[in-house]
């Protein structure tokens, strides 16, 4: 077999091709000697800690590994997996849903288990998973919301994307959560995808609402909507936008809402001009085109308008009786860092909008875990490519089994499938670390013999915690469907853990 795959090597030609190939045998030829060198240890536990994307491609790399029997025990603090794509992809981007089918496969794979609604950190501590598994992978993403910082942010109608988001999901966190769109305008800040996302549904109508898997109240609440104008706010330039062409494109084939630009918004300065033109920017260049068109475009005109608006900073947000009234924003230049970075600056020259909302979706942040070292400059568990990174004597052991993926391993970047390959550097760090170590330190983990009782059952049940099982999520899943048969769409979901407990 390693014969065959060096053979297939040899053939494939060009860079990228040949860098991937060389990464593939540099990693054929370590599990070679790994398996030659690895006091064999027949099967080893690994806990992952969170149930998004990263965790799964994690759980996946593991489960493959032909070397050592790994059993993965993923915990997730809500009782329903999948991190971000169940609470954060927008309700009507079904189709990137259908990445579950995949995770799924996943979780029926008979070496995982899965222990939703238990929390690290609340049910179960570092150093009890240690105990029990020989590895802990954190993947538990960029939970919190950035501020900006300006006088007015905590006005009723100001709000975080990450809450918006998160109420329009069905998320259990902001079950209690109400918003009323009643006015003309709101402004968006932030020019990547999640502020595109709460542009769009803003927009919509409330047929084109009716076939996504929002809960039934929500559809409701923004079918009152009296939205005409939705602005979306950036800093910096045309060319620095965030977002990604797909999700620009949609702008155009709303019902009842059109994207609008000025064209003078697209006068770029040199540097951006010479970085659109610089063949590694394919997403820019798009962008960029796309930007035109909706510059160009004369539609017929639609109820609703998208205005994408650069160059622009938001200063204050103005209130009339304790409520959002409008927005001061000041216009930018891009200048130059030391770095060669394009900054926004200040121009001096202010401009105010009417509306009555404000939504930032100016990206997300992580947060710290108990036990484990944070960086909070870049908001992700302190790591060197995937190990966390204890300061001296921090770790409580000689040799720290501790790693981390995703969004809390390299910031809120990138999309669903940046995740798989950042996960498998990982998992191939750790197994390099593992065919290192002293053998004394690799943990014969408990409960692995067939019918031996599962450690972390045992403790669940000693603290009574009430963990909800694959199989429980299943039931959870099959309701949800059922219930959006009945009212003619994808699912209606559970928005509340207790309903969720109630339900099993
Ligand atoms: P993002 O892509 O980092 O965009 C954040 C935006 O906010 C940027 O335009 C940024 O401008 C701006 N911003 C940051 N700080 C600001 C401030 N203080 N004042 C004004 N503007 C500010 O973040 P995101 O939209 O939250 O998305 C997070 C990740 O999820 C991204 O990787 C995104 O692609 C992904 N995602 C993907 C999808 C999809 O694939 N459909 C959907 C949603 C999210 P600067 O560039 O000037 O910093």
């Amino acid at each position: 077999m390693y014969a065959v795959e060096l053979k297939s090597f040899g053939r494939k030609k060009g860079a990228k091709v040949y860098t991937r190939h060389l990464r593939e045998l540099i990693y054929l030829f370590y599990k070679k000697v790994m398996t030659l060198t690895t006091p064999l240890k027949k099967a080893l536990r690994v806990v992952i800690v969170g149930s998004g994307p990263s965790a799964f491609y994690a759980a996946d790399e593991l489960l493959k590994n032909e070397q050592i029997e790994f059993h993965v025990d993923m915990l997730e603090r809500l009782p329903t997996p999948y991190g971000l794509v169940r609470g954060g992809v927008a309700p009507d981007h079904l189709q990137i849903k259908g990445v579950i089918k995949i995770y799924e496969r996943i979780a029926l794979k008979p070496r995982f288990q899965f222990w939703g609604n238990v929390e690290f950190g609340r049910d179960v501590q570092r150093a009890e998973l240690l105990q029990m598994a020989d590895c802990i992978i954190y993947a538990v993403g960029s939970p919190n919301d950035r501020p900006m910082k300006i006088p007015g942010e905590d006005l009723a109608g100001s709000y975080s994307a990450t809450e918006f988001v998160g109420w329009y999901n069905g998320h259990p966190d902001f079950e209690q959560r109400q918003f009323t769109v009643d006015t003309e305008a709101a402004a968006v800040i932030g020019m990547g995808n999640v502020a595109i996302d709460v542009a769009r549904i803003l927009a919509k109508t409330p047929e084109e609402l009716a076939l996504t898997d929002m809960p039934a109240p929500v559809i409701q609440a923004l079918a009152q909507s009296q939205i005409k104008t939705v602005y979306l706010i950036g800093r910096r330039g045309p060319a620095q936008a965030a977002f990604t062409p797909v999700e620009a494109r949609e702008l155009f084939h709303l019902k009842d809402a059109d994207p609008y630009i000025d064209p003078m918004d697209l006068e770029l300065d040199p540097v951006s001009r010479a970085l659109l033109e610089s063949a590694h920017h394919r997403n820019l260049q798009q962008d960029f085109e796309i930007l035109k068109h909706m510059a160009e475009t004369k539609t017929n005109p639609k109820p609703r308008a998208i205005h994408l608006k650069f160059l622009l900073s938001p200063m204050e947000i103005l209130a009339k009786q304790g409520r959002v009234h409008g927005l001061r924003l000041v216009k930018n230049q891009l200048l130059q860092d030391a770095q060669g970075n394009l900054k926004a600056k200040s121009t001096g020259i202010e401009v105010i909008l009417n509306v009555g909302l404000v939504f930032r979706a100016i990206g997300y942040d992580g947060s710290p875990l108990p036990g484990l070292p944070y960086d909070a400059v870049n908001g992700v568990i302190t790591n060197d490519k995937g190990r966390v990174t204890f300061a001296s004597s921090e770790s409580g052991m000689d040799s720290p089994r501790d790693y981390v993926v995703g969004w809390a391993k390299r910031g809120p970047t990138g999309v669903i499938g940046t995740n798989k390959h950042d996960s498998i550097e990982t998992v191939h760090l750790y197994l390099a670390d593992l065919a290192a170590r002293p053998a004394d330190t690799i943990i014969d983990s408990p409960g692995l013999a067939e019918g031996a009782a599962h450690p972390l059952a045992e403790l669940l049940r000693a603290k009574k915690v009430r963990w909800v099982s694959f199989a429980d999520w299943k039931k959870l899943d099959a309701q949800e469907i059922a219930e959006g048969q009945r009212l003619g769409k994808p699912r209606e979901k559970f928005t509340s853990i207790s309903a969720m407990l109630k339900f099993l």
